[in-house]
């Protein structure tokens, strides 16, 4: 299961955790893939095969 987690005050989900902008401190976490706000990078790295 993949969690979909938000920085304090960010507007991104992020769930690849090598991405470089993966929050530290996690404010918000679901395990819903949420339909917007997803983050360039992440989803990049999914197209890629190298989301960890
Ligand atoms: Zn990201």
């Amino acid at each position: 299961m993949t969690d979909y987690v938000k920085t304090l005050g960010g507007a991104e989900y992020h769930w690849c955790k090598n991405c470089s902008k993966y929050p530290s401190y996690i404010a918000e976490r679901t395990t819903i893939r949420p339909e917007e706000h997803l983050c360039d990078e992440c989803l990049a790295n999914e197209g890629g095969d190298d989301c960890n």
